[in-house]
């Protein structure tokens, strides 16, 4: 095993959002330096980072330059190019690699290498032209989606299809660009695990949360889920299954619909903390942006344990809408902590915030966080 990467060294970070800027607030914590390099300016990561590079990730100039003054290169942002991150590994690791990212940003790789390796995933079908669509809606029957096969998040680039009128419509709003079919999914909840791997291939998870999204952007994560042991047990177990056939080292995140029959498939995963996993700042021995450290670092990975259990709800642009939101009556909830990322202008559907809430009870900390949220906007 290579040797750590000790407190003092400093950490690159490509992307410049609220994923670094938390991971930024751990590395600082223990000691580490930070430098971020993103095509933004003023960010959220760069408010707690040392220096902040502004640079297109296009620029491999900038970005040599960048790693040529770093330890270790992470990212909060999957979708940098492949060229950007192969330009950082000349000068240091790069953790998650490369190929971890090049998988992860692309739905249709992600789902080819997810269904070669004998893992659950939704019947899907790769999409050139609108003779593949009908070819592969007659397979796959309606209702059914219709995503661009890269760049996509939050349920951008996606539509559903019900009907042989909605699959012309569909494909016209792509603009001919590649897409992947996917079969809808009848699920019962949605639930992801949120999992780390050391440089040794330890492994550590924080168990199995629900998810809940508004208008296909995660809303309320509850922590634990509540699902049978079973579907624990199997959602870590493929979880870790995906980790190792990827030979991740850093924190990823596996999301899975439940099917109303109980199975299990996996809708996505992350090659980073992820929106599901804030809760462990406040909640758990060590956060993921930690254990993101700890393990990119090569340092041993701490304990995920839940000292309480928790909900988080997001805090979207629009709770801005009427005016500065009511801070003092949210933090009038005592068990209430709140996390602001800094950004400078609050758009509807811009993720701006979250609040987390421990309780007594999952149900204690879901009523308590929705109730906390409510109150940013009342006078
Ligand atoms: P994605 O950007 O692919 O994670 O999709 C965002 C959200 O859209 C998911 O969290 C689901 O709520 C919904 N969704 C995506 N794919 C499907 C599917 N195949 N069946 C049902 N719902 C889906």
């Amino acid at each position: 095993m290579s040797t750590p990467i000790l407190p003092g060294a400093t950490v690159g970070v490509l992307g410049s959002g609220q994923l670094g800027r938390m991971f930024a607030i751990a590395a600082r914590r223990m000691g580490y330096r930070v430098h971020t390099l993103s095509p933004d300016k003023d960010t959220p990561t760069g408010h707690i980072a040392d220096c902040e590079i502004n640079a297109s990730y296009d620029d491999l100039d900038q970005v040599r330059a960048f790693a040529a003054n770093i330890d270790v290169v992470t990212f909060e942002f999957e979708n940098v190019p492949l060229a950007t991150v192969e330009a950082a590994a000349a000068f240091v690791p790069v953790r998650p690699g490369g190929a971890v990212l090049h998988i992860a940003q692309h739905r249709l790789r992600e789902k080819t290498f997810l269904a070669q390796g004998g893992f659950p995933v939704a019947p899907f079908r790769h999409i050139r032209s609108s003779d593949d669509l009908s070819t592969a809606l007659d397979a796959l029957g309606y209702p059914a989606i219709l995503k661009t096969a890269g760049f996509g998040y939050d349920g951008k680039g996606q539509s559903k299809i019900n009907s042989a009128d909605d699959a012309v419509a569909a494909w016209r709003e792509l603009g001919g660009q590649e897409a992947v079919l996917e079969a809808f999914v009848d699920f019962e909840r949605e639930v992801s695990v949120v999992a780390a791997r050391g440089l040794d291939g330890s492994f550590a998870h924080y168990g199995v949360v629900d998810n809940e999204h508004r208008h296909h952007i995660l809303d309320i994560t509850i922590a634990p889920a509540e699902v049978p042991p079973s579907i624990t047990r199997e959602a870590i177990e493929i979880t870790r299954a995906v980790l190792e056939k990827l030979d991740v080292i850093g924190v990823m995140c596996v999301e899975f619909f439940l099917s109303r029959s109980g199975q299990l498939l996996i809708n996505e995963l992350a090659p980073r903390p992820h929106n599901s996993g804030h809760f462990t700042f406040d909640a758990n021995v060590t956060s993921q942006f930690e254990q993101q450290l700890r393990a990119v670092c090569g340092l041993p990975l701490g304990s995920t344990e839940q000292l309480r259990p928790a909900a988080m709800a997001n805090l979207l642009g629009d709770i801005w809408q009427h005016g500065e939101p009511n801070w003092p009556a949210a933090c009038a909830f005592p068990e209430i902590k709140l996390h602001l990322y800094g950004k400078l202008e609050a758009r509807p559907g811009r993720k701006m915030g979250h609040l987390t809430a421990l309780g007594g009870s999952t149900q204690e900390a879901a009523t308590m966080v929705r109730a906390a949220r409510h109150a940013l906007n009342t006078k």
